[in-house]
Formats: C-alpha cells, sequence, structure tokens
C-alpha cells in the first residue's frame, strides 16, 4: 500500500496493478458526496482523464465528450475541482486538511484507490523551501532529557511475505519542529524502563531517516524510518523468546496510527549528500535496512523538485538482501532506472537467491567486485561511497576491495586514507 497517512486509514481499499507502487493516482470519495484526486507524484496520464471524465459526465449528466474536455482542462490547471460544494484536491491539499490522525481517519471512511502506471516522469514541488536555507544541518535539537513528542502517522510492513524477519516503513509526524537534513538519524526512546537501570528510562536507539527533509507528504512536516524488528532465536531450541526481542524496533513496528513517540535529533553528519557539485557521482553500499538514508537521497535526486539543486551526476545504489520479498522500495527504484538510465545504476545482491563467480551466496562485496574496475575509476575521478547497514558487512567489503586494488597493482590502504582524507568515503554501519 502507499505510504500515506491516509490510505493506511482507509476502511476500503482496491488497488489496480502494482499495489506496492507509489506511481499512483488515488481516487477518495469522502463522505458524505465530496470526491477527492490525489495526484501525488506524476503528472496526468490518459487513464486519469478517462477516469475523470467519467466521473464528471455521470454526476453533471454531461457527455462524455464534453466531460472530457472539462477533465483535461481541471488537469492542467492545478489538479483541484468544486464538486457538490467540497473541494477536490490536489494530494498535497488533502494532507493539510488530514494533518491530523483524527482527521485523516474521518476523511478516509471510504477509499477507491487505484495505482496507475504514469506515463510523465515530471517532480513533486516541495514546501516549505526555506528548509534549504541554512548553511548548516541541523543537529540534536532534542536531547534524550527534552525529548520531542511526536505522532506515528503509520506503520506498513515493506517486505513480502518470503522475506525473513520483518521491515517496516514507519511515517512520523513532527509538524514541522524536528527538521532533519537527508543522511542523518533520529533517536527513539522506548517507552518502559530501562531494565539496566531501574526508575530511568530507556536508552535512544538511533534510526536513520529515510526519507528527505520535505517527508513522504513533501511539506516537511513528516520524517519516515525503515526498521528491522528485531526478534530473538533460542540457539538451541531454535525457537522465538519474545522476552528477549529488541525493545525498541518492536516498539516501532507493532505501533499504531497517532500513538506518541519520543524523539532525539537529528544526529549525524557523516552520511550528509555533499551537494556542492550537482554532477558529482554517488556511490551507495547497503545491506537490508542500510537503504534508508540512500531513499532519502534518492528522492531529493530523482523524485523532488528542489529548485536550488538539479542534480545531474550519478547515482549508483548496490544493496544486498536475502532475496527478491527483502527488496526495499524496489518500486521507487525501479522508476528512477526507468525515468533517469543516464543518471541512476541499482545493482541487487540477493544472497538466498542468487550465486556470485564462486558458486557461493550472492553478497554485496560480490556485486562490488563484479564492477570494480567501473568503480575504481569512478572513485579516482572523486566520486563518494557511502556504506550503510549492519556492521557485519564491512569486513566482507574491505577485503574485497584491497583484493581488487592489489590486483590492480595499487595499495589499498594508501588509496583509503586519501579517499578519507577527500571526504569521499561515508561509512555508518550499526
Ligand atoms: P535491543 O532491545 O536494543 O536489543 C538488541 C538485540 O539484543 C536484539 O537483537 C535483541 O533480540 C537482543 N537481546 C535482547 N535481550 C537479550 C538477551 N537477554 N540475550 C540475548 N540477546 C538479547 N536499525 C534499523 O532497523 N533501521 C535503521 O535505519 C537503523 N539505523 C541505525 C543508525 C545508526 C547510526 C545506528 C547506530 C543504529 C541503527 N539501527 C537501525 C539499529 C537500531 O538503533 C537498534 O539497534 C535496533 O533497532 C535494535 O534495537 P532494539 O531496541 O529493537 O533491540
Amino acid at each position: 500500500m502507499s505510504h500515506s497517512a491516509v490510505s493506511q486509514a482507509a476502511a476500503v481499499s482496491v488497488s489496480i496493478g502494482n499495489e506496492r507502487s507509489l506511481t499512483r493516482s488515488v481516487f477518495k470519495v469522502i463522505p458524505p458526496f465530496s470526491l477527492s484526486l490525489q495526484l501525488p507524484i506524476f503528472s496526468i496520464t490518459f487513464l486519469e482523464i478517462c477516469l475523470l471524465d467519467f466521473l464528471i459526465a455521470s454526476e453533471f449528466d454531461l457527455k462524455p465528450s464534453f466531460a472530457c474536455v472539462v477533465s483535461i482542462f481541471i488537469l492542467q490547471q492545478n489538479n483541484s475541482i468544486s464538486f457538490n460544494t467540497k473541494p477536490w484536491s490536489s494530494s498535497l491539499a488533502l494532507t493539510q486538511k488530514t494533518s491530523t490522525i483524527r482527521d485523516a481517519k474521518r476523511y478516509s471512511n471510504t477509499t477507491i484507490c487505484m495505482s496507475v502506471q504514469q506515463a510523465s516522469s515530471s517532480k513533486v514541488n516541495v514546501s516549505p523551501i526555506e528548509l534549504e536555507d541554512p548553511t548548516d544541518p541541523p543537529l540534536n535539537l532534542y536531547k534524550p532529557k527534552d525529548s520531542y513528542t511526536a505522532k506515528i502517522v503509520s506503520v506498513e510492513r515493506v517486505v513480502g511475505p518470503k522475506a525473513p524477519g520483518e521491515t517496516c516503513h514507519i511515517v512520523i509526524d513532527h509538524d514541522g519542529n524536528l527538521p532533519y537534513w537527508e543522511g542523518q538519524s533520529y533517536g527513539v526512546i522506548p517507552p518502559g524502563e530501562n531494565p539496566k537501570k531501574p526508575g530511568a528510562p530507556h536508552n535512544v536507539r538511533l534510526y536513520s531517516i529515510a526519507s528527505t527533509r520535505y517527508g513522504d507528504f513533501f511539506d516537511g512536516k513528516t520524517a519516515s524510518l525503515c526498521v528491522r524488528r528485531a526478534v530473538y532465536y533460542d540457539p538451541e531450541t531454535g525457537k522465538e523468546d519474545p522476552s528477549k526481542n529488541g525493545v525498541c524496533s518492536n516498539f516501532l513496528c507493532d505501533s499504531k496510527p497517532g500513538d506518541k513517540i519520543q524523539i532525539t535529533g537529528p544526529s549525524g553528519k557523516v552520511m550528509l549528500l555533499p551537494e556542492n557539485d550537482p554532477n558529482a557521482t554517488h556511490i551507495m553500499i547497503a545491506t537490508g535496512t542500510g537503504v534508508a538514508p540512500y531513499r532519502g537521497y534518492l528522492r531529493r535526486l530523482f523524485m523532488e523538485n528542489v529548485p536550488n539543486y538539479k542534480f545531474g551526476g550519478l547515482a549508483w545504489l548496490f544493496l544486498g538482501v536475502a532475496n527478491t520479498d527483502s527488496l526495499l522500495y524496489d518500486d521507487e527504484f525501479s522508476k528512477y532506472l526507468k525515468d533517469h538510465p543516464d543518471n541512476f545504476r541499482f545493482d541487487k545482491a540477493l544472497s538466498r537467491e542468487e550465486k556470485n563467480k564462486k558458486g557461493g551466496k550472492m553478497y554485496v562485496q560480490d556485486k562490488i567486485e563484479e564492477y570494480s574496475d567501473e568503480i575504481f575509476k569512478l572513485l579516482d575521478n572523486g566520486a563518494h561511497i557511502y556504506f550503510c547497514g549492519l556492521k557485519g558487512m564491512m569486513p566482507g567489503i574491505q577485503d574485497t576491495l584491497k583484493r581488487v586494488a592489489e590486483e590492480r597493482g595499487e595499495s589499498w590502504d594508501a588509496k583509503l586514507s586519501q579517499l578519507r582524507k577527500n571526504k569521499q568515503w561515508h561509512v555508518e554501519v550499526y
């Protein structure tokens, strides 16, 4: 389903096409008689014109051909129309209307949701543009002793049934009070008592922010996290022991729209997207939820219309997960591949489905090795390289890079210290 508070709260939802696609239009029926048209991301298509044509023709008893002209006119204007004294409005307007969870629920009793593959790739306008103004990133605006109380907007499982474990996309409403930049993290303080310090709250857990500074609704009021539920299996019996499951990840994945959540931060500078050169190359390497900051980068590079940052370089994502069902945000990334083939590359390593050239499991370092010549050339030309995900990913990757460097007659240690010195090397593993 879509990453939208409104569709999360929907009681009835019918999807046509790819359910997980973000390239969709959503027609909402708002009781009692108003209709709202969401055109959140991309511009109009033939199918949208037909649907609007049908709705207008039947509601106003007009000839379809006349209604079609009216539809095109409306859609070309500002995606907004008054109807039975209630407005039809774009998703952003609807988001403003439904900025509280209670309102979102009220407006969403009946929803007809249609996924439509859009033909055009026009970018989404974002606001407030003042979020571009500061020269330094926001840092530690809220601390553990003085955390910010935000609200959960939606929690959505984003992996398929055959994925080992569960990963959720969680949208948090901060109402514009906890601004951040792409690549930063939020801290979350789960409710309850710290078992190691009776009477004291739990320690803060950090989560990479998976949205751009404008959030998934493009209005600067939300932040999204990509959280894997930490589950404990007894090594002897192989059975799950819920008493040892991860506290914060389970709290986040189990939370419901409207729940309160204590946030600290934002924190971190190492994964900020360097924007001084809009034509730079960014090589992004992730395992699992390590893809979170890259989702933010890629939305900024390819989905949003940011007046002061027009990307013309290359973004190359390497994502390692267990199997196809574990792929995260695959629809978004595939759309960028289709729309920006000269600026985006995407390589996946599915360890439980694919074999590397030696017949072993395909890990992300095997993909790096496959393209090592190109990667080394790009690094020599100033590319930035990022690593995010589980700590365990780094030794295998470093060994591969070292071996490739030696095969090329280069010293990896010298190369690495040069990359660090040039600020091309960005690592955030946990
Ligand atoms: P905890 O309660 O802290 O437990 C930790 C582990 O110990 C769990 O696996 C748990 O099952 C196990 N455990 C608990 N009790 C016992 C016991 N008695 N015996 C043995 N084992 C036990 N995570 C994400 O999912 N997404 C992100 O984007 C993300 N970004 C991060 C960014 C940074 C910079 C950092 C530092 C970490 C990030 N993390 C991210 C990891 C995250 O901060 C948490 O560490 C993770 O969610 C686990 O926290 P938890 O509270 O669920 O588990």
